[in-house]
């Protein structure tokens, strides 16, 4: 993949004779249009000659979404341009190299059970590092263990009769797991829905289990101790965590969209580029004008797929569809330590969660004993995810290792997912306007699957949109 800077892209637009890859890409002149299963080639009736450099449809976010959405028009031969605001493609998954550590931008884990993701990445060059299938849980001054009976039966056996809830808890978790693996995606995402809360309650979970392991662990998923998230995601993330691992990939979370990225026509991606407004309706084509004056159009249409707030800026006012935020979006803040590895309390590729109900830390883990290749040879890297500021570790561990460790990097992700309690839609239609439509995760189940199934969407949208009436072929 080769990324445009702003100003080389300008080159771009404004010499379209310029031999780029792109070019040859969009020599194609074909639109394949899909119906309902079938797929259909045609010469694009709208093409001139003069239009030849300019892309046929404009993708704005390059996080997952976006790319899904433009690794979709890749294999349709569609040319397009993928336009991001930032210095890098990703989003909110992306990852900074600090003093040799690998920091993702907040606590992020890949399931690999999920199902969208199954079909774009390769994770054998993803190279994923398994956690423990289940979590460390400090309570009463000790830490408790909650495992997958599947994958670790003994360890699960040992945990029947620990105070991290009782046996029956224990049973309904195995319960619970097979209910949401034996659902079909489908029944799962249009499931009549309650809050996680409120299901957990329904389903005869006691008190313990909820605040010493469901509060920690789905309220870190869902950046949500209340546990008011649809069940309908918790379902979800359920099955994938049934069927699939927690991994990390081993060059740090950003691998996965650079992997996206990577696979995409040269020169199809401009960084550096922040749209500043959108134009449709009373124009065509639909034209987008950037933050340092340049302005874009394309002849068959713009994706959005930026995040739920920022959709909401640039739609104000133009679309009766726009997508509005009627709840307060979910934060988290993420803060690294380096140490040696004599600082960490083990050398377990595990997840401790706090299930005293005390203190403002919510989980944290050791990245480098999932992937040693977070850190340099040597160290090791410990990440702690709170909601609210740091301080309590030194309880957990003791105040010698706790101590040990130095600070590396704080990142407060004000809007980490969007709001998904109930009534949610997890399946909402990408159309806003004439040639415009929208994707991300708010507009659909917000996790990196739901992100790339949306961007697919919006492109299945578009070419349908597009669609020639058979008599005309
Ligand atoms: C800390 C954290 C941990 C998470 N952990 C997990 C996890 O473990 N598992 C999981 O499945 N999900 C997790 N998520 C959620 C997941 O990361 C998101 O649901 C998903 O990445 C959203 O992708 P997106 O493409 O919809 O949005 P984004 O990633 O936000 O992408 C939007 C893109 O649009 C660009 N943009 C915005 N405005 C403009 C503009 N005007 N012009 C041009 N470009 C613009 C942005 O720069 C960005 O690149 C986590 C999220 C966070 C923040």
């Amino acid at each position: 993949m080769t990324v445009l800077s702003s100003s080389s892209a300008s080159l771009y637009f404004s010499n379209p004779t310029l031999p780029t890859s792109t070019h040859l890409h969009s020599q194609r002149r074909r639109l394949y249009l899909s119906s309902r299963g079938t797929q259909t080639t045609i010469d694009t009736p709208s093409l001139k000659p003069s239009l030849r450099s300019k892309p046929q449809v404009i993708v704005v976010g390059a996080g997952l979404a976006g790319l899904a959405a433009a690794t979709k028009l890749n294999s349709e031969n569609i040319p397009f341009l993928l336009v991001e605001a930032s210095d890098s493609v990703g989003g909110r998954v992306r990852t900074d190299v600090v003093d040799s550590f690998l920091l993702d931008r907040g606590f992020q884990i890949f399931i690999t059970a999920y199902p969208e993701a199954r079909k774009l990445l390769d994770y054998q060059s993803l190279n994923l590092q398994k956690f423990y299938s289940g979590a460390r849980v400090y309570f009463d001054g000790e830490f408790h263990n909650v495992a997958d009976p599947w994958r670790h039966f003994s360890d699960s056996i040992g945990a029947l009769t620990n105070p991290i809830g009782t046996i029956l808890d224990k049973l309904l978790i195995a319960l619970t797991r097979l209910r949401a693996s034996s659902l079909s995606d489908e029944e799962i995402l249009s499931s009549n829905e309650v809050s996680t809360i409120e299901l957990l309650r329904k389903t005869g979970f006691s008190n313990s289990i909820i605040d010493r392991f469901y509060r920690p662990f789905f309220g870190g998923i869902f950046f949500d101790r209340e546990l008011e998230t649809t069940s309908r995601l918790f379902d979800f993330i359920f099955k994938c965590l049934a069927l699939g691992d927690n991994t990390l990939p081993a060059n740090g979370i950003a691998s996965i969209p650079n992997q996206l990225a990577a696979k995409l026509p040269p020169d199809s991606i401009k960084l550096n580029s922040k749209v500043a407004s959108i134009d449709f309706g009373t124009s065509n084509p639909v034209t987008l004008t950037l933050k340092n004056g340049e302005i874009l159009s394309s002849q068959n249409g713009v994706i959005l797929a930026v995040e739920e707030p920022e959709a909401q800026k640039l739609l104000a006012g133009k679309s009766a569809d726009k997508p509005v935020q009627k709840k307060p979006a979910r934060s988290t803040v993420c803060l690294y330590f380096s140490t040696d590895p004599s600082g960490l309390p083990d050398p377990d590729p595990v997840l401790y969660l706090n299930g005293s109900g005390k203190g403002i830390v919510n989980n944290m883990f050791c990245p480098t004993n999932v992937a040693p290749s977070y850190g340099p040879p040597g160290k090791a890297l410990v990440s702690v995810s709170l909601i609210g500021s740091f301080n309590d570790l030194s309880g957990w561990f003791g105040e010698s290792k706790v101590g040990s460790w130095s600070h590396l990097r704080t990142y407060r992700v004000r809007f980490a997912q969007p709001n998904q309690s109930p009534p949610t839609g997890l399946m909402k239609g990408p159309r806003v306007g004439p040639q415009v439509y929208v994707c991300g995760d708010y507009q659909n189940w917000a996790t990196f699957d739901g992100a790339l199934v949306s961007g697919r969407r919006a492109v299945e949208a578009l070419l349908e949109d597009n669609r020639v009436p058979a008599r005309l072929l």
